[in-house]
């Protein structure tokens, strides 16, 4: 019996390699405006080529270059931790463990793909990166890791989250990057939606057209679009924390777990630690994985599977995934970084497929889930992260009402030191639940309705 409180994992047992399920589960081709599949040329204004290659890859292993491994093994491999005084809190005799992506530099899972995505961007010879931000974490993540290779980086930041969350802004200029809110006056995109709802809380879709727009009219050509979730390639960059996790849960004595959890904004988090797992699930292994979202923008549990377009400005490809449509402006609640409209392609494909459980949680359930982490295990989780942790409660719960040791992992994608503005609310009761209406839902549907459809 092996009774650590956790497992960390040397520099040298770190994977050399990342996990590609475009290997294992099939996918529909993105579309262009014709309907046709896309080609790797249409791409090429938005995003590097070696980038694009990624993206489109079906091989399962690819290797992680060594000038990344280093990068990553700033703050890699993290730990894998056993909960037990959450355990003992809620008096379950389920396992569960977590493993602890909030020790990065900029707090999250993010940097995982931003240093990779900087580094390709560099290798092709790119010198400046726009993206955009909900929560700010993103926007951190991408500043830091430009700032390691000497690359200029551009953030629209969602405007709400802009106004909520100043700490995250000044994260991103002390890394050396530059942040406005969006929409902005410095694009086309952003003027538009400005004249039409000029107090608009602003949405990721939005931020999204901002950026990609300001790298494509680039007159030098030397700047790049890169995206912190959804696309296939970030996907395969967060496998590397399944795949450490598998080697620790050994080091921990399980053979694999019951139940694995992530919450779910556009999907990186969740697909980086269950992906590895889905492999196994995919050659026999049993494991229940369960992606947990906001009720208040229900993408993998109320939106349909169908094309759509990643941004509102219509200037990504149309993918295959759940969506709540491309208009779709999220309520600002306080998980910024959940309020997506979309979901990752491979998460959607991987649904599909049947692999995967999606539960939709109110924040309040969420927010007092995370409060009690904090009371017990000591780290503040990010309002996003709560999502998971509140789902893996309930797991823990129907583990105790079965009367089973389950096992149980979850990923605490971030903390929360930077969100605290919205564990005040919670707090002091000004925190309301909120689920979007059905009504609301289908009248978002309608700017899909006559696009084309995926045949699962
Ligand atoms: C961005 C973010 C998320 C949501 O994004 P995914 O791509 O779904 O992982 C979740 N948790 C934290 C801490 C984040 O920063």
């Amino acid at each position: 019996m092996n009774a650590s409180k956790k497992v960390f994992l040397s520099d040298a047992e770190m994977p050399r390699q990342w996990y590609n399920l475009a290997a294992d589960v099939p996918m529909q081709p993105h579309l262009g405006p014709d309907s046709q599949p896309i080609t790797p040329e249409m791409l090429a204004p938005v995003f590097p080529m070696n980038i694009i290659d990624q993206e489109m890859s079906t091989e399962r292993w690819i290797d992680i270059p060594d000038e990344i491994m280093g990068m990553l093994a700033r703050w890699r491999p993290t730990p894998l931790v056993r909960a037990t005084a959450l355990e003992a809190a809620i008096d379950t005799p389920a396992k569960i463990y977590y493993k602890n992506e909030s020790v990065s530099p900029a707090g999250s899972h993010k940097p995982n793909t931003a240093v990779a995505q900087a580094w390709y961007n560099k290798q092709f010879g790119i010198k400046r990166i726009t993206t955009e931000t909900g929560a700010g974490q993103w926007g951190s993540a991408l500043s830091f890791a430009c700032s390691l290779l000497g690359l200029e980086c551009k953030v629209f930041m969602v405007r709400v989250s802009f106004d909520q969350k100043p700490f995250r802004k000044m994260m991103m200029q002390t890394w050396g990057g530059t942040c406005v809110p969006s929409p902005s006056p410095e694009t086309n995109a952003g003027r538009q939606i400005l004249q039409e709802f000029p107090d608009t809380p602003g949405s990721l879709g939005i931020a999204i057209s901002e950026a990609i727009e300001q790298a494509v009219t680039d007159p030098k050509g030397e700047t790049r679009y890169a995206l912190g979730s959804v696309l296939n390639h970030v996907m395969l960059h967060q496998s590397i924390i399944g795949l450490e996790t598998k080697e620790q849960l050994k080091k921990f004595g399980e053979r694999q777990p019951d139940v694995v959890i992530g919450c779910a904004g556009g999907g990186s988090n969740f697909a980086g630690l269950a992906f590895p797992f889905i492999h196994d699930v995919i050659n026999g292994d049993k494991i229940k994985v369960v992606a947990a979202e906001p009720t208040s923008c229900p993408t993998l549990t109320k939106a349909p599977f169908t094309y759509d377009h990643g941004d509102v400005a219509k200037m990504t490809p149309l993918m295959p995934m759940h969506s709540l449509g491309h208009t779709f402006i999220p309520a600002p609640i306080h998980s910024g970084g959940l309020r997506y409209h979309g979901m990752a392609p491979l998460v959607s494909a991987a649904v599909q497929a049947g692999f995967i459980d999606a539960v939709a949680l109110h924040q309040k359930e969420c927010f007092e889930s995370g409060i009690l982490f904090a009371r017990t295990e000591g780290i503040i989780p990010a309002p996003e992260t709560n999502h998971a942790i509140a789902a893996t409660i309930r797991e823990a719960k129907l583990a105790k009402e079965e009367g089973k040791e389950k096992v149980i992992v979850f990923n605490l994608s971030g903390h929360g030191m930077m969100d605290l503005l919205g564990y005040e609310k919670y707090l002091s009761g000004n925190l309301e639940d909120y689920e979007l209406p059905m009504e609301v839902i289908e009248r978002y549907q309608n700017v899909i309705k006559n696009h084309p459809q995926p045949t699962q």
